[in-house]
């Protein structure tokens, strides 16, 4: 049996006829950039996460940077931003001319460490990034405590975690904006690149509505230098349309993680936290030859994904601030152990028993 990581196909199938039609409209009414189906997924999506405001923007890299830049970040300011994430959470810092500071993450479910955040909090720390790493939010009742005390503005990297709680309250609200991606594979994905900010302060929202749309207040009046950040027409309307299906696809997820975690032996599950509702963007299972494990299962068709093999203080672009390994030591036992299995909405039980039952005869008859 073949398992793909991911089979995007299988929810076109679903929803093909919908957004069909959604796409027509806007070819149709030439509504291209930004216009009437952003707006109502706007409106919709901020629904969603219980916040006031919600700014569509390209992409959700594009979204952490106009969010820092709304915030005011800047050369000599100081940002905290965990090392075992997607990299673009500390290129947000990077475009503002602002020094990412690398954190640790818990061992038990790769979310930031608050005592790691607490512990390299300089006079230059402006802001922390928390990241919702794999669909889990982060421990925000500390983390929120952390900022308070020192006076920080904490940002969400939601980019993984549609739609997760943490202690009944969705993401995005805890801080002063919560940034999401809509790349196709992320929980919630656009059919290109997409974005958004959500906050519930209406004057940010006003800032980086303005910023996305190259800093005008009204046409060819350019308060600030902008960007162009719009979220496409066609991107809204693809998104309106998945809004529907949005919690039935999580709870999908939800179930599909629960199976693997019943049954799968040999492996360290991930942590899944009592007062959180996770929504499993990826399943990470630790192992100390991931390496070969990976080989294995790819060697019976099942196709693995690694989130993230080099955390961000050793990559390359980063040389100049001196990381090196042993820093950041629970981030990099992770990156060298990780292993994302294939999990997704339309995943069937069939295919999670041949995962489970590669994986437990590999792991567990120590082929390994
Ligand atoms: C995907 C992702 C991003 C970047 O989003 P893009 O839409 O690809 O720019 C940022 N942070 C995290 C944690 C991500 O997973």
């Amino acid at each position: 049996m073949r398992v793909p990581f991911l089979d995007l196909n299988r929810q076109l199938e679903a929803i093909r006829d919908e957004i069909t039609a959604e796409i027509q409209w806007v070819l149709q009414n030439s509504s291209f950039i930004l216009g009437p189906q952003v707006t109502a997924f706007e409106e919709r999506f901020a629904k969603l996460h219980a916040t006031k405001y919600c700014c569509g923007v390209n992409s959700g890299t594009s979204a952490l940077h106009v969010t820092l830049k709304a915030l005011g970040i800047k050369p000599g300011d100081e940002v905290s931003v965990p090392v075992l994430t997607f990299v673009a959470t500390a290129w947000a810092t990077s475009y503002c001319g602002a020094k990412p500071v690398f954190c640790d993450i818990l061992e038990n479910t790769a979310t930031m460490d608050p005592q790691s955040v607490e512990k390299k909090i300089t006079e230059r720390t402006k802001a922390v990034i928390v990241v919702h790493l794999y669909g889990q939010a982060c421990e925000m009742e500390t983390i929120g405590d952390i900022c308070k005390k020192h006076d920080l503005m904490l940002v969400e990297d939601c980019a993984q975690a549609h739609c997760a709680e943490y202690r009944g309250q969705r993401v995005a609200g805890f801080g002063v904006a919560g940034c999401f991606s809509f790349y196709p594979g992320k929980n919630l994905g656009a059919y290109g690149e997409g974005g958004a900010v959500l906050t519930n302060d209406e004057s940010l929202d006003r800032k980086i509505r303005k910023l996305r749309d190259h800093g005008q207040s009204e046409r060819y009046h350019h308060d600030s230098i902008g960007f162009n950040y719009r979220m496409d027409g066609l991107q809204g309307a693809v998104l309106k349309v998945k809004l529907n299906y949005i919690e039935g696809w999580t709870e999908q997820r939800r179930l599909a993680a629960q199976k693997y975690h019943r049954a799968l032996k040999g492996v360290v599950l991930p942590g899944e936290k009592s007062d959180c509702r996770h929504v499993y963007h990826l399943f990470v299972v630790r192992h100390p030859n991931r390496d070969l494990l990976a080989h294995k299962l790819s060697q019976k068709e099942i196709t693995t994904g690694l989130h993230y093999p080099k955390p961000v203080h050793l990559q390359a672009a980063y040389a100049d601030l001196g990381g090196k390994r042993g820093d950041l030591p629970v981030s990099e036992a992770w990156a060298d152990e990780c292993l994302s299995l294939p999990l997704f909405p339309e995943l069937t039980d069939n295919e999670i028993d041949y995962v489970v039952e590669n994986i437990n005869a590999m792991a567990g008859a120590g082929q390994l």
